[in-house]
């Protein structure tokens, strides 16, 4: 089991080079009704069932630097391109580097909807990033939690479950500095009692948050793989086609 942060503080620096941060891809994404995403590289958490496995393995040397004027100026051409007024970063974990994440925000035309995608850990260790978000209106935070306690937490992501809490912290930041979020949840692995414990702790943040998203294990095959490896069990899944998989 390892530190997040700490690994996180090592990863923001082999993917960082001054103001410049690494992305592996600038696209128009389905999601959202359409959104203009740049997929960045580096994150602090090792989820078995991560989509971008390879590229959080390799973000010190896949992918190009960017400064934050060329990420932002891409993402808007790929919007006014496609007619969209939602933009993003996705790809690995967006808030690993605020001081590049908050420049990029910085020249994005104010019309355009931003949704950060986060794992919450570094809102949720430095309380002073939820105040310099608040500063930009047009950004919409959706904190993933992964896996409804801090047992399960630690085994999906290999980091200690002590870290379970910061996605909280996260959410109670990003509320009390007036930003505007919600939390999305990884439940393939969780049973009915861990999903109603999880709920009752979100409502009492703020009512709003028991109503959270579910996220839903995505069976690749090498994610699948991984989990065989690891004697992981899902309790619900689907394939990439979308169709349910059958039960672990
Ligand atoms: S937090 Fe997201 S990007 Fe990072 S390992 Fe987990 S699923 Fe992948």
């Amino acid at each position: 089991m390892f530190d997040p942060l700490k690994l996180g503080r090592h990863v923001a620096r082999q993917v960082t080079r001054g103001r410049a941060r690494r992305y592996y891809r600038f696209r128009p994404a389905r999601f959202y009704g359409g959104i203009a995403t740049a997929d960045c590289l580096g994150c602090n958490l090792r989820c078995v069932f991560c989509w971008a496995w390879q590229e959080v393995h390799h973000a010190p040397v896949w992918g190009r630097l960017h400064e934050p004027e060329a990420v932002a100026a891409r993402l808007t051409a790929i919007a006014k391109a496609r007619h969209y007024s939602q933009l993003r970063l996705s790809g690995n974990e967006p808030t690993l580097v605020m001081p590049h994440l908050l420049e990029v925000l910085a020249r994005l035309p104010k019309d355009y909807a931003f949704i950060l995608e986060t794992n919450g850990l570094v809102l949720g260790a430095e309380r002073q990033w939820a105040g310099e978000l608040a500063a930009f209106p047009q950004v919409f935070v959706r904190v993933s939690l992964k896996g409804c306690t801090p047992e399960e937490f630690s085994r999906l992501t290999g980091a200690r479950p002590e870290a379970f809490e910061l996605p909280f912290l996260a959410l109670e930041h990003l509320l009390a500095a007036g930003v505007d979020c919600h939390a999305a949840v990884m439940l393939s692995f969780s049973p009915p009692q861990a999903r109603t414990a999880l709920r009752k702790r979100l409502a009492a943040i703020h009512p709003a948050l028991a109503d959270y998203e579910a996220e839903e294990l995505i069976l690749y095959p090498p994610v699948a793989a991984r989990l065989a490896r690891r004697g992981l069990k899902y309790l619900s899944a689907r394939l990439p086609s979308g169709e349910p998989a059958p039960p672990a």
